[in-house]
């Protein structure tokens, strides 16, 4: 394992109406590098008294002061500016999310930082391009509208993506004009920390964007309640996302949910089987499995199942996890010790359950105390055992067989989630006819995991509501006003 690199944030503090604070009542916690199990730094430990000041610092600075004063070309400028700091600064932030993580450094130093870096810059585009209309109204009057910004976003956000899906919920809240608090979930504040930094260099005004790091449910449950927060931007997993619901009633928060997943991936046996296995693999192995939209639940042909999950399972068993600062590396540690145990004890259901381990199903040992499994692959799964219907957050791939269009799209929208899909086939028709009668808020076609700042991402069913990235997420992050003008003397 290659030594740790020396970590470059602000250690122990929170990032609120731009200075570094310690938390109120001084608390700190460690986090820790799930490649080593060793800790990588300190950081604050916010509680209910820290979001409260977050709130109160996002809430003067939306409210007066230069950010409420500022243009909107004046807002692209700053953030077209982070996109940049992030673009210089990719290598460090690929480290740090790699120490805090797990993942590969090819994958955050080469896919999550310069994607983040997108994200600011398409949505510095769309500062200057947000406006009201004129409404042809009945009798002597001027009607028209104003588009404005929600108030102040809370954004939580999960660990498996910490800086990219912050990017999701910071750039399109800011380019609206929205001042932001952002909390990072316990396992992976240091990114956010250095973003602070980073937002701060490029001449974000002070209040803007907020950052408390934080151990606990409560630190999100706080900001959730809080009267002062306009809007609750969320990643994580359904339970959490039915929590927020229900906290935030009292408040009747605004809400966009990006949840959890048991995204189908189906292929039919006039696929180019070369690029569905390929897919398959990189479906549920990228981010080591730790991904929402993870296709984790593959659905092969009758009249190819055994070729197919042959090929799948012999590049499972060569996909073997490393170091994850190697840049060589293509699958990296667990986050934690907890999620890895979560991870085994599905491969456990699964056995007893009477599926057939063809690949992985261990911890892969690495000589160290690292969180590392081996990919998993299960043949023979029904889609009613657990491990076909509960998100699994891990490298492990249910693979199921049907025998027909009907009996693929009707197998693969029996679950409870509805994030993503994607169908394998060489006939076009059959394609784009699977497509619209998947329930699932993306689907791919004959290719896996793709996403661009442009393209909107977000769940059907219980994998959430509401849409980021693209033009629709500018629809959450704003409000619209109707302006009535009398226009006879
Ligand atoms: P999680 O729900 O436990 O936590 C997510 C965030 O919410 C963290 O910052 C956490 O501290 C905070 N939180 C926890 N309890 C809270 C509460 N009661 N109120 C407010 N905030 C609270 O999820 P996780 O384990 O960090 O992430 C994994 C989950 O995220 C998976 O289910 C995965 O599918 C989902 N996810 C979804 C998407 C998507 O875009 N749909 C993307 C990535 C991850």
């Amino acid at each position: 394992m290659a030594t740790a690199p020396q970590v470059q944030v602000k250690p122990g503090k929170l990032f609120i109406g731009g200075c570094w604070l310690d938390a109120a009542d001084g608390k700190t916690y460690v986090t820790l590098n799930p490649a080593t199990a060793e800790p990588i730094t300190h950081v604050a430990d916010a509680g209910e008294r820290d979001a409260d000041l977050a709130v109160q610092a996002a809430r003067q600075a939306f409210q007066s002061g230069p950010w409420a004063e500022m243009s909107a070309a004046d807002r692209a400028k700053l953030l077209w500016r982070i996109g940049d700091l992030i673009d210089q600064h990719s290598e460090e932030l690929g480290t740090l999310e790699t120490l805090d993580n797990g993942k590969p450094i090819f994958e955050s130093r080469y896919v999550d930082m310069p994607m983040a870096a997108e994200v600011f810059r398409y949505y510095a585009g769309w500062a200057t391009k947000l406006h009201g209309e004129t409404i042809p109204v009945r009798g002597p009057f001027l009607n028209y509208t104003l588009r404005e910004p929600v108030g102040v976003v809370a954004a939580i956000v999960p660990w498996n993506f910490p800086l990219l899906l912050a990017s999701w919920k910071v750039a399109p809240a800011l380019a609206c004009g929205n001042t932001v608090v952002l909390k990072p979930a316990p396992w992976t504040p240091l990114t956010a920390l250095r973003l602070a930094e980073l937002a701060q260099q490029a001449g974000l005004p002070e209040g803007v964007l907020n950052v408390l790091t934080g151990s606990t449910r409560e630190l999100g449950r706080a900001l959730v309640r809080h009267p002062g927060v306009d809007k609750i931007a969320f990643t994580g997993s359904t339970a959490t996302g039915q929590d927020i619901v229900r906290n935030s009633a009292e408040t009747l928060k605004r809400i966009t949910l990006e949840l959890g997943g048991k995204s189908p991936n189906i292929v039919f046996a006039d696929a180019d089987l070369d690029a569905a296995v390929k897919g398959a693999t990189i479906g549920i192995f990228y981010g080591k499995g730790e991904v929402c939209a993870a296709g984790s639940r593959v659905f092969v042909e009758k009249k190819i199942k055994d070729e197919f999950i042959e090929r799948l399972a012999d590049r499972a068993r060569k996909l073997q996890p490393g170091d994850p600062l190697d840049p060589k590396t293509r699958l990296g540690a667990l986050v934690s010790e907890e999620q890895m145990q979560k991870v085994l004890s599905y491969i456990e259901k699964g056995k007893a359950e009477g599926a057939r381990l063809v690949a992985g199903g261990a911890r892969a040992d690495l000589g160290g105390r690292g969180y590392f499994l081996q990919p998993t692959v299960f043949d023979g799964v029904r889609n009613d055992m657990t491990i076909a219907r509960e998100e699994i957050f891990g490298p492990v791939l249910a693979a199921l067989e049907f025998e027909s269009l009907e009996d693929a799209v009707r197998q693969a929208n029996d679950t409870p989630y509805g994030l993503a899909a994607a169908v394998w086939t060489r006939d076009v028709a059959k394609a784009h006819r699977v497509a619209r009668q998947l329930q699932a808020g993306t689907v791919w076609i004959n290719t896996y995991n793709n996403y661009d700042p442009a393209a909107p991402f977000g769940g059907y069913k219980m994998s959430g509501y509401g849409r980021e990235l693209g033009a629709h997420a500018l629809e959450h992050y704003t409000q619209v006003k109707s302006v009535w003008v009398h226009l006879k003397d």
